[in-house]
């Protein structure tokens, strides 16, 4: 059979620190697909914007001035042994971008609809050859509306923080604390699900998984599973 007439786009949404990059960087891997995590994107433009001075001590974007940045900012991944890094303008950010400062600030810069629309247009750019799988808030709504495989994955708030708490500590972030990360969880649920452009929903056609109680191997088998049905394995 023909490989390269069955190569699809696999869409993975959900709330934050749900697991979807993992799973989805491990599905890629594992089928020999690009992996991009939108949320990367969005996170690199928002320590750009950070490191230039546009937001405020409120917590407020200059949008005018990110705006006006938007063609000076390159956003580029880096197959790594350790998956990918992400580059912004050649520097790797991998580290910086998952830091609570910019967890901080990422849903603002989001709503930002000049943001989004940048953002989309390069991550359907990705998506061109299809054989990608990527991960993120609408990318089955917005970015691929026609990806053959959609899931949404979903768990409770605290079971989400604790995980990313975890994840920061292992990373040597001692200075956050588990009420720090759920509260910052919360919140970008809240901004994520209420923004006007784009906001996190469940694409009609989408498969939803509940992942509270299942290790990252159960996650994963679960995956190929679709993944296998969806390509007609
Ligand atoms: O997935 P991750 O938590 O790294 O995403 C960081 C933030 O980027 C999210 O909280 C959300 O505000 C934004 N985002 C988005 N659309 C996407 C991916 C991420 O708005 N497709």
């Amino acid at each position: 059979m023909d490989n390269k007439a069955k190569k699809i786009i696999i869409a993975i949404d959900g709330f934050s620190s749900s697991g979807k990059s993992t799973m989805a960087k491990e599905l890629a891997r594992r089928i020999g697909y690009r992996y991009i995590d939108s949320g990367a994107m969005y996170r690199a433009v928002t320590l750009y914007a950070l490191d230039h001075g546009m937001i405020r001590e409120d917590g407020t974007v200059d949008t005018e001035a990110l705006t006006a940045a938007l063609g000076d900012i390159h956003i580029d991944f880096l197959p790594c042994a350790d998956g990918q890094h992400t580059l912004l303008n050649g520097r790797d950010v991998e580290q910086e971008i998952r830091s609570l400062r910019v967890s901080s600030s990422v849903s603002p810069v989001a709503v930002i609809p000049a943001v989004r629309h940048a953002l989309v247009a390069q991550q359907q750019a990705f998506g061109k050859e299809r054989g990608i799988v990527m991960d993120g808030r609408d990318i089955g709504t917005t970015v691929f509306p026609d990806a053959e495989l959609k899931i949404y994955v979903n768990a409770p708030a605290a079971t989400r923080a604790r995980r990313r708490w975890l994840e920061l500590q292992q990373k040597g972030d001692k200075d956050s604390t588990y009420e720090q990360v759920l509260e910052n969880v919360m919140t970008r649920d809240h901004i994520d699900m209420t923004r006007e452009e784009s906001p996190l929903r469940r694409a009609d056609d989408a498969i939803d998984l509940d992942n509270s109680d299942m290790t990252i191997e159960q996650q994963d088998e679960w995956l190929i599973d679709r993944f296998n049905h969806a390509v007609g394995k």
